[in-house]
């Protein structure tokens, strides 16, 4: 039996974070889907196109890792893909309380997809692609926090969105 796992966010855009969690992943699974959601409600920087594009950049092609858009409900998507595992990343106790409740959430929907939490490297632990944004937009270096290409496309995307 294939030990499958999906790796879900909305990855806005991948951070040193979530290539951390991934590398961690994929020594644990035989393969890890990293599902990128389309999360209109959270009004994201990069289209969807544009982070599966980053990510599959930073990613490069390693052997047991696969990236695909994510629509509809996670526990649904984890069947139709044979995977028994969701992996979540949690820096620190104030990601507990909305993961635990989202793990519990979807154990209730499908008894069969068990949630398992990865800790990154410490110094990652204060990363999130929301402050990245941030320093990006306030004109702060992000080269310690993101693969360069995507660093690039934050001044590519916040150069072209500045006001006149
Ligand atoms: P979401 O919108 O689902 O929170 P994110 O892309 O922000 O999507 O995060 C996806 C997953 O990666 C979440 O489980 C989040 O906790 C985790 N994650 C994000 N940044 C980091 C980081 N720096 N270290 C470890 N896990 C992280």
């Amino acid at each position: 039996m294939i030990r499958r796992a999906i790796y879900p966010g909305s990855f806005d855009p991948v951070t040193n974070g979530h290539l951390d969690v991934i590398d961690r992943a994929r020594k644990l699974f035989d393969e890890v889907i990293v599902a990128v959601a389309y999360n209109d409600q959270k009004h994201p920087l990069f289209s969807l196109q544009e982070r599966l594009g980053l990510l599959k950049g930073a990613l490069g092609t390693i052997r047991n890792v696969e990236i695909a858009p994510l629509d509809g409900l996670l526990v649904d998507f984890a069947v139709a893909r044979k995977a028994t595992a969701v992996i979540r990343g949690l820096r620190a106790i104030s990601d507990f309380e909305f993961e635990f409740q989202m793990a519990l959430m979807n154990r209730k929907l499908e008894a069969t997809v068990e949630t398992i939490f990865l800790m990154p490297k410490e110094e990652y632990t204060y990363l999130s692609s929301r402050i990245v944004k941030e320093i990006a937009r306030l004109g702060g270096d992000v080269t310690d926090f993101v693969p360069s290409r995507v660093a690039k496309a934050l001044a590519k995307k916040l150069g072209m969105t500045k006001p006149e």
